[in-house]
Protein backbone atom coordinates (compact mmCIF):
# COMPACT_ATOMS: atom_id res chain seq x y z
CA UNK A 1 0.00 0.00 0.00
CA UNK A 2 1.30 3.05 -0.60
CA UNK A 3 1.41 5.77 1.82
CA UNK A 4 -0.46 8.09 0.33
CA UNK A 5 -3.74 5.35 0.33
CA UNK A 6 -2.38 4.60 4.56
CA UNK A 7 -3.18 8.05 5.18
CA UNK A 8 -6.69 8.01 3.70
CA UNK A 9 -7.72 4.60 5.91
CA UNK A 10 -9.79 5.77 8.80
CA UNK A 11 -8.42 6.54 12.20
CA UNK A 12 -8.51 3.44 14.64
CA UNK A 13 -11.61 3.13 15.80
CA UNK A 14 -11.82 2.67 20.07
CA UNK A 15 -13.91 0.87 22.41
CA UNK A 16 -16.69 2.97 23.02
CA UNK A 17 -17.73 2.22 27.09
CA UNK A 18 -14.26 4.52 27.85
CA UNK A 19 -14.27 6.59 30.81
CA UNK A 20 -13.66 9.64 30.58
CA UNK A 21 -11.20 11.31 32.97
CA UNK A 22 -13.27 13.15 35.78
CA UNK A 23 -10.23 13.02 38.59
CA UNK A 24 -8.67 15.54 36.52
CA UNK A 25 -11.62 17.66 35.95
CA UNK A 26 -10.39 21.15 38.07
CA UNK A 27 -7.79 19.78 38.72
CA UNK A 28 -5.39 22.52 37.00
CA UNK A 29 -7.67 25.11 38.54
CA UNK A 30 -6.94 24.17 41.97
CA UNK A 31 -3.81 23.55 41.29
CA UNK A 32 -3.22 26.96 39.65
CA UNK A 33 -5.15 28.79 42.49
CA UNK A 34 -3.33 27.12 45.81
CA UNK A 35 0.18 27.97 43.42
CA UNK A 36 -1.03 31.63 43.45
CA UNK A 37 -1.53 31.36 47.30
CA UNK A 38 1.63 29.74 48.08
CA UNK A 39 3.84 31.53 50.68
CA UNK A 40 8.11 31.08 50.25
CA UNK A 41 8.75 27.63 50.53
CA UNK A 42 11.05 25.88 53.13
CA UNK A 43 13.16 23.32 50.78
CA UNK A 44 13.52 20.45 53.98
CA UNK A 45 13.92 16.40 54.05
CA UNK A 46 10.99 14.02 53.88
CA UNK A 47 11.03 10.43 54.06
CA UNK A 48 10.57 9.91 50.12
CA UNK A 49 13.73 11.90 49.67
CA UNK A 50 15.55 10.23 52.28
CA UNK A 51 14.79 6.88 50.98
CA UNK A 52 15.52 8.04 47.47
CA UNK A 53 19.04 9.12 48.43
CA UNK A 54 19.74 6.30 50.68
CA UNK A 55 18.70 3.79 48.05
CA UNK A 56 19.18 5.38 44.38
CA UNK A 57 22.21 5.37 42.34
CA UNK A 58 24.83 8.27 43.15
CA UNK A 59 24.04 9.15 39.47
CA UNK A 60 20.97 10.36 40.26
CA UNK A 61 20.79 14.28 39.01
CA UNK A 62 17.88 16.39 38.98
CA UNK A 63 16.55 15.37 42.87
CA UNK A 64 20.23 17.00 43.70
CA UNK A 65 18.87 20.36 42.67
CA UNK A 66 15.13 19.69 42.78
CA UNK A 67 14.48 18.13 46.39
CA UNK A 68 10.63 17.04 45.68
CA UNK A 69 8.91 14.32 45.65
CA UNK A 70 5.91 15.12 43.12
CA UNK A 71 2.42 13.79 43.60
CA UNK A 72 -0.13 15.21 41.15
CA UNK A 73 0.23 17.61 37.93
CA UNK A 74 -1.72 19.45 35.36
CA UNK A 75 -0.85 21.15 32.97
CA UNK A 76 2.05 23.61 33.77
CA UNK A 77 1.27 22.62 37.45
CA UNK A 78 2.82 20.31 39.65
CA UNK A 79 2.16 19.22 43.16
CA UNK A 80 4.61 17.43 45.72
CA UNK A 81 3.46 15.12 48.24
CA UNK A 82 3.90 18.41 51.44
CA UNK A 83 1.41 19.96 49.28
CA UNK A 84 3.34 23.02 47.26
CA UNK A 85 2.31 23.56 44.19
CA UNK A 86 5.37 24.80 41.50
CA UNK A 87 5.14 26.37 37.50
CA UNK A 88 6.96 23.43 35.99
CA UNK A 89 9.68 25.15 33.48
CA UNK A 90 11.34 22.01 33.50
CA UNK A 91 8.20 19.90 32.16
CA UNK A 92 10.14 16.57 31.94
CA UNK A 93 13.22 17.92 30.27
CA UNK A 94 10.98 19.61 27.35
CA UNK A 95 9.50 16.54 26.97
CA UNK A 96 5.60 17.69 28.35
CA UNK A 97 4.93 19.48 24.74
CA UNK A 98 0.71 19.85 26.54
CA UNK A 99 2.00 19.75 30.08
CA UNK A 100 1.25 17.39 32.28
CA UNK A 101 -1.65 15.03 31.69
CA UNK A 102 -3.22 16.71 29.22
CA UNK A 103 -7.43 15.49 28.38
CA UNK A 104 -6.44 15.04 24.97
CA UNK A 105 -3.26 12.76 26.08
CA UNK A 106 -5.16 10.76 29.05
CA UNK A 107 -8.01 10.05 26.94
CA UNK A 108 -6.10 8.33 24.04
CA UNK A 109 -4.30 6.26 26.76
CA UNK A 110 -7.52 5.16 28.10
CA UNK A 111 -8.98 4.75 24.74
CA UNK A 112 -6.31 2.37 23.80
CA UNK A 113 -5.78 0.71 27.18
CA UNK A 114 -9.76 -0.12 26.76
CA UNK A 115 -9.27 -1.25 23.19
CA UNK A 116 -8.00 -4.71 23.81
CA UNK A 117 -4.88 -3.81 21.31
CA UNK A 118 -1.72 -5.23 22.47
CA UNK A 119 0.36 -2.74 24.30
CA UNK A 120 3.77 -4.01 23.47
CA UNK A 121 3.91 -5.67 19.25
CA UNK A 122 8.00 -5.40 19.28
CA UNK A 123 7.86 -4.04 15.45
CA UNK A 124 4.99 -5.19 14.40
CA UNK A 125 2.53 -2.86 13.24
CA UNK A 126 -0.83 -2.43 14.20
CA UNK A 127 -3.93 0.69 13.35
CA UNK A 128 -2.12 2.64 16.26
CA UNK A 129 1.45 2.57 14.97
CA UNK A 130 -0.22 3.23 11.19
CA UNK A 131 -1.74 6.05 12.33
CA UNK A 132 1.35 7.59 14.35
CA UNK A 133 3.41 6.79 11.79
CA UNK A 134 1.13 8.99 8.86
CA UNK A 135 0.65 11.41 11.69
CA UNK A 136 4.90 11.77 12.29
CA UNK A 137 5.70 11.64 8.53
CA UNK A 138 2.28 14.46 7.81
CA UNK A 139 4.37 16.92 10.83
CA UNK A 140 7.73 16.62 8.61
CA UNK A 141 8.37 18.85 5.77
CA UNK A 142 6.51 16.85 2.55
CA UNK A 143 9.58 17.37 0.73
CA UNK A 144 11.31 15.26 3.30
CA UNK A 145 8.60 13.10 4.34
CA UNK A 146 7.90 12.22 0.61
CA UNK A 147 11.13 9.65 0.74
CA UNK A 148 11.54 9.10 4.02
CA UNK A 149 11.78 6.23 5.97
CA UNK A 150 11.46 5.20 9.18
CA UNK A 151 13.43 3.18 12.07
CA UNK A 152 11.95 2.56 15.23
CA UNK A 153 14.49 2.50 18.36
CA UNK A 154 14.32 1.80 22.08
CA UNK A 155 12.91 4.28 23.83
CA UNK A 156 15.16 6.83 24.67
CA UNK A 157 16.57 9.94 22.64
CA UNK A 158 19.61 8.41 23.27
CA UNK A 159 18.71 4.77 21.51
CA UNK A 160 17.84 7.27 18.31
CA UNK A 161 21.17 8.80 18.12
CA UNK A 162 22.73 5.33 18.48
CA UNK A 163 20.65 4.41 15.55
CA UNK A 164 21.58 7.20 13.38
CA UNK A 165 25.21 6.66 13.77
CA UNK A 166 24.49 3.15 13.19
CA UNK A 167 22.19 3.89 10.06
CA UNK A 168 25.29 6.13 8.50
CA UNK A 169 27.96 4.87 9.34
CA UNK A 170 26.45 1.31 7.16
CA UNK A 171 24.56 3.76 4.42
CA UNK A 172 28.41 5.38 4.00
CA UNK A 173 30.93 2.91 5.10
CA UNK A 174 33.16 5.23 6.97
CA UNK A 175 33.93 5.76 10.46
CA UNK A 176 34.14 8.81 12.03
CA UNK A 177 31.79 11.28 13.37
CA UNK A 178 31.53 15.29 12.93
CA UNK A 179 29.81 16.69 16.42
CA UNK A 180 30.42 20.03 18.09
CA UNK A 181 31.41 21.63 20.81
CA UNK A 182 28.74 21.86 23.72
CA UNK A 183 26.62 18.86 21.79
CA UNK A 184 24.62 16.82 23.91
CA UNK A 185 23.05 13.76 22.44
CA UNK A 186 22.67 11.54 25.35
CA UNK A 187 24.33 9.14 28.21
CA UNK A 188 24.72 6.15 26.64
CA UNK A 189 28.69 5.03 24.96
CA UNK A 190 27.96 5.78 21.46
CA UNK A 191 26.02 8.89 22.28
CA UNK A 192 28.57 10.15 24.80
CA UNK A 193 31.35 9.82 22.30
CA UNK A 194 29.45 12.78 20.81
CA UNK A 195 29.26 15.16 24.01
CA UNK A 196 31.03 18.35 24.13
CA UNK A 197 31.25 18.53 28.01
CA UNK A 198 34.07 16.33 28.84
CA UNK A 199 32.76 15.50 32.69
CA UNK A 200 30.49 13.14 32.38
CA UNK A 201 33.19 11.13 29.73
CA UNK A 202 36.81 12.09 32.13
CA UNK A 203 36.09 8.69 34.23
CA UNK A 204 35.87 6.32 30.92
CA UNK A 205 38.95 7.22 29.93
CA UNK A 206 40.28 6.58 25.89
CA UNK A 207 37.17 4.19 24.94
CA UNK A 208 35.82 7.34 23.44
CA UNK A 209 36.73 7.88 20.14
CA UNK A 210 36.13 8.23 16.35
CA UNK A 211 34.07 11.57 16.53
CA UNK A 212 36.00 15.11 15.80
CA UNK A 213 34.38 18.18 17.93
CA UNK A 214 33.91 21.08 15.49
CA UNK A 215 33.28 24.97 16.71
CA UNK A 216 29.90 25.77 17.15
CA UNK A 217 28.33 29.29 16.53
CA UNK A 218 28.04 30.35 20.34
CA UNK A 219 27.81 34.39 19.85
CA UNK A 220 28.34 35.24 23.82
CA UNK A 221 31.42 33.49 23.89
CA UNK A 222 32.70 32.93 20.02
CA UNK A 223 35.30 30.30 19.98
CA UNK A 224 37.19 32.60 17.19
CA UNK A 225 37.13 35.60 19.68
CA UNK A 226 35.42 37.21 16.73
CA UNK A 227 31.25 37.18 17.71
CA UNK A 228 28.83 38.06 15.48
CA UNK A 229 28.67 37.73 11.77
CA UNK A 230 32.19 37.17 11.51
CA UNK A 231 32.24 34.59 13.87
CA UNK A 232 29.13 32.81 11.61
CA UNK A 233 31.78 32.74 8.84
CA UNK A 234 34.93 31.88 10.79
CA UNK A 235 33.16 28.50 11.61
CA UNK A 236 31.70 27.68 8.11
CA UNK A 237 35.60 28.41 6.62
CA UNK A 238 36.95 26.08 9.70
CA UNK A 239 34.61 23.62 8.36
CA UNK A 240 34.82 23.87 4.92
CA UNK A 241 39.04 23.48 5.03
CA UNK A 242 38.64 20.58 7.33
CA UNK A 243 36.69 18.71 4.93
CA UNK A 244 38.67 20.11 2.07
CA UNK A 245 42.13 19.65 3.15
CA UNK A 246 43.74 16.32 2.41
CA UNK A 247 45.91 16.95 5.66
CA UNK A 248 43.47 18.11 7.75
CA UNK A 249 43.70 14.88 9.53
CA UNK A 250 40.19 14.39 9.67
CA UNK A 251 39.02 11.22 7.19
CA UNK A 252 35.75 11.97 5.45
CA UNK A 253 33.51 11.41 7.94
CA UNK A 254 30.04 9.46 7.92
CA UNK A 255 27.67 12.42 8.95
CA UNK A 256 27.50 15.71 10.99
CA UNK A 257 25.17 15.61 13.69
CA UNK A 258 23.73 19.00 15.19
CA UNK A 259 21.49 20.26 17.15
CA UNK A 260 19.55 23.36 15.52
CA UNK A 261 19.48 24.96 18.82
CA UNK A 262 22.11 22.95 22.02
CA UNK A 263 19.85 22.47 24.67
CA UNK A 264 21.88 21.00 27.48
CA UNK A 265 24.98 23.22 26.02
CA UNK A 266 23.30 26.22 27.31
CA UNK A 267 20.03 26.92 25.12
CA UNK A 268 22.62 28.20 22.46
CA UNK A 269 20.60 29.06 18.89
CA UNK A 270 22.46 28.13 15.52
CA UNK A 271 22.06 31.65 13.58
CA UNK A 272 20.14 30.34 10.60
CA UNK A 273 23.05 31.46 7.91
CA UNK A 274 24.92 29.27 9.54
CA UNK A 275 22.71 26.20 9.58
CA UNK A 276 22.23 27.09 5.91
CA UNK A 277 26.10 27.26 5.49
CA UNK A 278 26.34 23.74 7.24
CA UNK A 279 23.81 22.20 5.07
CA UNK A 280 25.36 23.75 1.82
CA UNK A 281 29.37 22.06 2.89
CA UNK A 282 27.36 18.65 3.87
CA UNK A 283 25.83 18.32 0.70
CA UNK A 284 29.31 19.64 -1.15
CA UNK A 285 31.51 17.29 0.29
CA UNK A 286 28.81 14.51 0.94
CA UNK A 287 28.25 14.00 4.18
CA UNK A 288 25.00 13.34 5.59
CA UNK A 289 23.49 16.09 8.41
CA UNK A 290 22.19 14.90 10.76
CA UNK A 291 19.87 17.11 12.82
CA UNK A 292 18.72 15.74 16.81
CA UNK A 293 15.45 17.08 16.96
CA UNK A 294 15.22 15.54 20.23
CA UNK A 295 14.86 18.29 22.64
CA UNK A 296 13.81 21.38 19.66
CA UNK A 297 11.29 18.83 18.08
CA UNK A 298 7.58 19.16 18.17
CA UNK A 299 6.97 22.96 18.25
CA UNK A 300 9.13 24.02 21.01
CA UNK A 301 11.08 26.52 18.80
CA UNK A 302 8.23 28.12 17.35
CA UNK A 303 8.56 26.05 14.05
CA UNK A 304 7.63 22.12 14.45
CA UNK A 305 11.15 21.44 13.80
CA UNK A 306 14.12 24.01 14.70
CA UNK A 307 15.74 23.03 11.29
CA UNK A 308 12.62 24.90 9.91
CA UNK A 309 13.44 28.17 10.75
CA UNK A 310 16.85 27.79 8.26
CA UNK A 311 14.54 25.97 5.58
CA UNK A 312 17.10 23.76 5.16
CA UNK A 313 16.53 19.78 5.32
CA UNK A 314 18.26 17.25 7.16
CA UNK A 315 19.23 14.09 5.73
CA UNK A 316 19.00 12.25 8.67
CA UNK A 317 16.46 13.32 12.20
CA UNK A 318 16.24 11.98 15.45
CA UNK A 319 13.06 12.32 17.42
CA UNK A 320 12.31 11.78 21.03
CA UNK A 321 10.60 13.30 23.83
CA UNK A 322 7.71 15.31 23.00
CA UNK A 323 7.10 12.41 20.24
CA UNK A 324 5.83 10.07 22.49
CA UNK A 325 3.29 12.84 24.40
CA UNK A 326 5.25 12.05 27.33
CA UNK A 327 5.55 8.47 27.12
CA UNK A 328 8.98 6.60 25.99
CA UNK A 329 9.39 6.56 22.59
CA UNK A 330 12.41 7.29 19.56
CA UNK A 331 12.58 7.10 16.03
CA UNK A 332 15.33 8.23 13.23
CA UNK A 333 13.81 9.08 10.19
CA UNK A 334 15.68 9.38 7.11
CA UNK A 335 16.12 9.61 3.38
CA UNK A 336 15.68 6.31 1.79
CA UNK A 337 18.88 6.37 -0.13
CA UNK A 338 20.71 5.81 3.26
CA UNK A 339 17.99 2.34 3.90
CA UNK A 340 20.93 0.10 3.46
CA UNK A 341 21.20 -1.55 6.66
CA UNK A 342 19.88 -5.67 6.37
CA UNK A 343 16.80 -6.67 7.84
CA UNK A 344 17.51 -7.28 11.90
CA UNK A 345 20.57 -4.84 11.03
CA UNK A 346 18.78 -2.40 14.01
CA UNK A 347 16.41 -4.24 16.47
CA UNK A 348 15.52 -3.97 19.87
CA UNK A 349 12.48 -5.40 22.33
CA UNK A 350 10.87 -2.01 23.17
CA UNK A 351 10.21 -0.62 19.73
CA UNK A 352 6.57 -0.80 19.80
CA UNK A 353 5.06 1.13 22.47
CA UNK A 354 1.48 1.48 21.61
CA UNK A 355 0.31 4.01 24.71
CA UNK A 356 3.34 6.34 23.38
CA UNK A 357 1.95 5.78 19.69
CA UNK A 358 -1.19 6.97 20.55
CA UNK A 359 -0.14 9.76 23.02
CA UNK A 360 2.25 10.84 20.80
CA UNK A 361 -0.84 10.95 17.51
CA UNK A 362 -2.85 12.79 20.06
CA UNK A 363 -0.07 15.24 21.11
CA UNK A 364 0.59 15.52 17.49
CA UNK A 365 -3.38 16.23 16.75
CA UNK A 366 -2.95 19.26 19.70
CA UNK A 367 -0.45 20.80 18.57
CA UNK A 368 -1.83 20.92 15.22
CA UNK A 369 -5.66 22.02 15.53
CA UNK A 370 -4.24 24.69 18.21
CA UNK A 371 -1.07 25.90 16.49
CA UNK A 372 1.18 25.43 19.27
CA UNK A 373 4.15 26.02 17.44
CA UNK A 374 3.12 29.29 17.06
CA UNK A 375 1.99 29.85 20.21
CA UNK A 376 5.52 28.92 21.31
CA UNK A 377 6.96 31.45 19.03
CA UNK A 378 4.62 33.94 20.53
CA UNK A 379 4.87 33.19 24.07
CA UNK A 380 8.47 32.89 23.86
CA UNK A 381 9.14 36.17 22.15
CA UNK A 382 7.15 37.57 24.93
CA UNK A 383 9.03 35.87 27.84
CA UNK A 384 12.36 36.57 26.02
CA UNK A 385 11.48 40.37 25.92
CA UNK A 386 10.70 39.99 29.99
CA UNK A 387 13.71 38.42 30.66
CA UNK A 388 16.27 41.09 28.25
CA UNK A 389 14.34 43.30 30.55
CA UNK A 390 15.73 42.02 33.51
CA UNK A 391 19.11 41.96 31.96
CA UNK A 392 18.71 45.73 32.25
CA UNK A 393 18.70 45.75 35.60
CA UNK A 394 21.05 42.57 36.38
CA UNK A 395 24.60 43.21 35.57
CA UNK A 396 24.50 39.60 36.12
CA UNK A 397 22.83 38.26 33.40
CA UNK A 398 25.57 38.11 30.46
CA UNK A 399 23.06 37.10 27.65
CA UNK A 400 19.20 36.35 27.54
CA UNK A 401 18.92 33.78 24.36
CA UNK A 402 17.08 30.92 22.68
CA UNK A 403 14.08 30.24 20.02
CA UNK A 404 10.57 29.99 21.11
CA UNK A 405 9.98 28.03 24.25
CA UNK A 406 13.42 27.35 24.90
CA UNK A 407 15.12 30.24 26.71
CA UNK A 408 18.34 30.33 28.34
CA UNK A 409 19.54 33.02 30.58
CA UNK A 410 23.67 32.55 31.04
CA UNK A 411 25.01 34.03 34.58
CA UNK A 412 28.01 35.27 35.12
CA UNK A 413 30.11 37.15 37.32
CA UNK A 414 29.39 41.11 36.88
CA UNK A 415 32.61 41.89 39.08
CA UNK A 416 34.84 40.35 36.77
CA UNK A 417 36.69 41.91 33.53
CA UNK A 418 34.96 41.10 30.23
CA UNK A 419 36.78 39.03 27.71
CA UNK A 420 37.92 39.77 24.09
CA UNK A 421 34.33 39.75 22.60
CA UNK A 422 32.77 41.00 25.82
CA UNK A 423 31.67 37.94 27.72
CA UNK A 424 32.20 37.61 31.61
CA UNK A 425 33.30 34.61 33.16
CA UNK A 426 30.40 31.94 33.95
CA UNK A 427 28.86 32.29 37.48
CA UNK A 428 27.85 28.66 38.31
CA UNK A 429 27.53 29.37 42.48
CA UNK A 430 24.93 32.33 41.55
CA UNK A 431 23.07 29.78 39.22
CA UNK A 432 22.59 27.45 41.72
CA UNK A 433 21.33 30.58 44.36
CA UNK A 434 19.06 31.81 41.63
CA UNK A 435 17.54 28.09 40.39
CA UNK A 436 16.75 27.22 44.64
CA UNK A 437 15.43 30.88 45.09
CA UNK A 438 13.14 30.23 41.86
CA UNK A 439 12.11 26.62 43.64
CA UNK A 440 11.59 28.73 47.23
CA UNK A 441 8.38 31.08 45.04
CA UNK A 442 7.09 28.42 43.16
CA UNK A 443 9.23 27.79 40.14
CA UNK A 444 11.09 24.64 38.64
CA UNK A 445 13.89 25.45 36.40
CA UNK A 446 16.56 23.80 34.99
CA UNK A 447 20.47 24.68 34.63
CA UNK A 448 22.97 23.74 31.32
CA UNK A 449 25.06 25.79 29.91
CA UNK A 450 29.09 25.76 30.62
CA UNK A 451 29.79 25.12 34.08
CA UNK A 452 26.01 25.09 34.66
CA UNK A 453 25.93 28.83 34.32
CA UNK A 454 22.45 29.02 32.38
CA UNK A 455 19.39 28.80 33.79
CA UNK A 456 17.03 27.64 31.44
CA UNK A 457 13.08 27.59 30.34
CA UNK A 458 11.45 24.94 28.85
CA UNK A 459 7.68 25.66 29.66
CA UNK A 460 4.86 23.22 28.53
CA UNK A 461 3.55 24.59 24.61
CA UNK A 462 0.38 24.94 26.32
CA UNK A 463 1.67 27.75 28.92
CA UNK A 464 -0.59 31.17 28.74
CA UNK A 465 0.56 34.61 28.37
CA UNK A 466 -0.41 34.94 32.18
CA UNK A 467 1.75 32.21 33.46
CA UNK A 468 4.70 33.38 31.24
CA UNK A 469 4.35 36.48 32.94
CA UNK A 470 4.36 35.03 36.53
CA UNK A 471 7.47 33.36 35.29
CA UNK A 472 9.35 35.81 34.24
CA UNK A 473 8.23 37.81 37.06
CA UNK A 474 9.45 35.22 39.69
CA UNK A 475 12.63 35.16 37.82
CA UNK A 476 13.28 38.53 38.47
CA UNK A 477 12.69 38.25 42.24
CA UNK A 478 15.15 34.89 42.65
CA UNK A 479 17.55 37.13 41.10
CA UNK A 480 17.37 39.66 43.69
CA UNK A 481 17.36 37.47 46.20
CA UNK A 482 20.27 35.49 45.13
CA UNK A 483 22.30 38.61 43.90
CA UNK A 484 21.96 40.05 47.47
N1 LIG B 1 19.61 14.65 22.05
C1 LIG B 1 19.29 15.83 22.59
C2 LIG B 1 19.41 17.08 21.78
C3 LIG B 1 18.85 15.90 23.93
O1 LIG B 1 18.55 17.09 24.47
C4 LIG B 1 18.75 14.70 24.66
C5 LIG B 1 18.29 14.74 26.06
O2 LIG B 1 18.15 15.74 26.68
C6 LIG B 1 19.10 13.50 24.05
C7 LIG B 1 19.51 13.51 22.73
C8 LIG B 1 19.04 12.21 24.79
O3 LIG B 1 17.73 11.85 25.07
P1 LIG B 1 17.45 10.81 26.25
O4 LIG B 1 17.75 11.52 27.53
O5 LIG B 1 16.01 10.47 26.10
O6 LIG B 1 18.35 9.65 26.02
Amino acid sequence: MSLSAASELPAFTHGSTVPRVPHHAGLGAELAERHRQRALYELGDNPLLERQRQRESNARSYPRRLPLALSRAHGVYVEDVEGRVFLDCLAGAGTLALGHNHPAVIDALMRTLHSGLPLHTLDLTTPVKDRFMQDVLGALPATFARHARIQFCGPTGADAVEAALKLVRLATGRGTVLAFQGAYHGMTQGALTLMGNLGPKAALGGSLSGVQFLPYPYRYRCPFGLGGDAGVAASLAYIDNLLSDPESGVPRPAAIIVEAVQGEGGVIPAPVAWLKGLRGLATRHEVPLILDEVQTGFGRTGRMFAFEHAGIEPDVVVLSKALGGGLPLSLVVYHERFDTWRPGAHAGTFRGNQLAMAAGSATLAVLRAERLDAAAAELGARLQQQLAAHAERFACIGEVRGRGLMLGVELVDAAAVPGAVGARPAHPELAARVQRECLRRGLIVELGGRHGSVVRFLPPLVITAAQVDEVARIFGQALAAASA
